[in-house]
């Protein structure tokens, strides 16, 4: 017996991911996974789903992304412990901060732009998606998308590899595909995403774009620090051009306590975090209204 871990509320909620601001608003928790195995310490039950799987952590080498198999295998195990929950998966952001040999260069060739560069290793990925989709509920989503006409090409890949798997008759299912909403272009102008099905806003990036600084900068803490405000100002902006699309947030800032009540007031009403960040996500949401303004009493 530990006795610090005795307390009620330190137990894990198994609410679903389903809770309620102090003023009745529907918020939704979900989790972000790095690697696969990270989904061992938490039940399901205690999240709405993974709200961001960066699928570049399974993919160590170049001959994994070219590996449909072991690709759809990763799929399948994070669908089979979502039990029906939703799963989105990033597909491979691969470039600046996290590079892969053989397939990133020094440039800012990352994310959606590389992909679409090197078709034939997005194809096995999509390939592998679309086959995974008919195991659960799978939602695509894409990285550092700063261009409408990005979505519309991956899109288009999409349903050309669909139609070759019917050909072959392998079973798949065309998954939801939505984008990061993590340049400042796209976020100004995300009214005119009209290809994407959801939108996730990825403030890691905001953050060091706004503040013309990069992760890699032994001040990057300090520059996002001082940038917040400003990646606030521009998340609620850019919430009110995403229309009636789903919409939830899975930079850091999503786990960060102390900007709940703000990203509340931006509108954000889905929030997905590193799994150790739940708890005290959960605790500062039902203390808050849905206007970010503290409860009475609290
Ligand atoms: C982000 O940029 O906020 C994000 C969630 O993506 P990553 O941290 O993987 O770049
Ligand atoms: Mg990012």
């Amino acid at each position: 017996i530990q006795p610090e871990h005795t307390a009620s509320s330190t137990l894990p909620a198994e609410d679903n991911g389903m809770l309620q601001t102090a003023d009745g608003a529907q918020i939704l928790l979900s989790i972000n996974l790095n690697a696969p195995d990270e989904i061992e310490g938490t039940a399901a039950a205690t999240t709405a789903g993974i709200g961001l799987m960066r699928s570049e952590f399974a993919v160590a080498s170049l001959a994994d992304a070219a590996n449909e198999e072991k690709q759809l295998a990763i799929c399948r195990r994070v669908l089979d412990w979502a039990g029906g929950r939703s799963v989105t998966i990033r597909m491979l952001d691969v470039g600046g901060d996290k590079p892969l040999s053989g397939l990133t260069t020094s440039s800012e060739l990352r994310g959606i732009r590389l992909l679409l560069a090197r078709p034939e290793i997005a194809r096995v990925q999509v390939r592998a998606l679309l086959r995974a989709a008919i195991f659960g509920n799978l939602r695509v989503m894409l990285p550092m998308v700063t261009f409408p006409s990005e979505v519309d090409d991956m899109r288009q890949i999409f349903l050309e590899e669909a139609a070759e798997l019917a050909r072959r008759g392998v079973p798949h299912r065309l998954p939801s595909i939505g984008m990061m909403v993590e340049v400042p272009t796209a976020a100004l102008m995300l009214e005119q995403f009209e290809g994407a099905d959801f939108f996730s806003f990825g403030t890691n990036d905001l953050a060091q774009y706004l503040a013309a600084s990069t992760r890699e900068d032994a001040d990057f803490a300090a520059h996002r620090e001082k940038t917040a405000q400003a990646v606030l100002r521009l998340l609620a902006y850019a919430v009110k051009l995403a229309g009636s699309k789903p919409l939830s947030i899975c930079g850091d800032m999503a786990g960060d306590p102390h900007l709940t009540a703000e990203l509340l007031a931006a509108g954000i009403r889905h929030f997905s975090m590193a799994p150790a960040q739940l708890p005290a996500i959960r605790s500062a949401i039902v203390g808050l209204n849905a206007d970010g303004t503290k409860a009475a009493g609290e």
